[in-house]
């Protein structure tokens, strides 16, 4: 691909925003986009698209502390009862189902590791 304004020169990126081909010359880095640096569209489509990702960020770490109470809470719950059922010797409990709660009060920690690599 040529740069959309030098046609003998190659391009080195794509615009993130109108899809030309731009030359060193004429690419411009903006929050990890490459964007034309002549084109007022490319940035603006830029600066939105960033608006976006930051605020989709924000609500990803927000429904995921939720969902790490929420998981922590039930695996508490779970993993009382459990003890409560099988150190009163309840017919019902066994080591099968405390193990199972172990299993799902573990998500959480799971959960959170799991999103440790994802952080910049
Ligand atoms: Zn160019």
């Amino acid at each position: 691909m040529k740069c959309f304004y030098h046609n003998d020169r190659d391009a080195f990126g794509v615009d993130a925003v109108t899809g030309k081909g731009l030359c060193l010359e004429c690419l411009e880095e903006y929050n990890g986009f490459i964007i034309d640096k002549n084109s007022r569209i490319s940035k603006q489509g830029a600066r939105h698209w960033t608006n976006i990702y930051t605020k989709f960020n924000k609500l990803n770490r927000v429904v995921g502390i939720l969902f790490g109470i929420l998981f922590a809470v039930i695996g508490l719950w779970c993993l009382i009862n459990a003890g409560y059922l099988f150190f009163t010797e309840n017919k019902f409990a066994s080591w099968d189902i405390l193990y199972g709660c172990f299993c799902l009060a573990s998500v959480p920690i799971f959960y959170y590791i799991s999103s440790l690599g994802k952080e910049k």
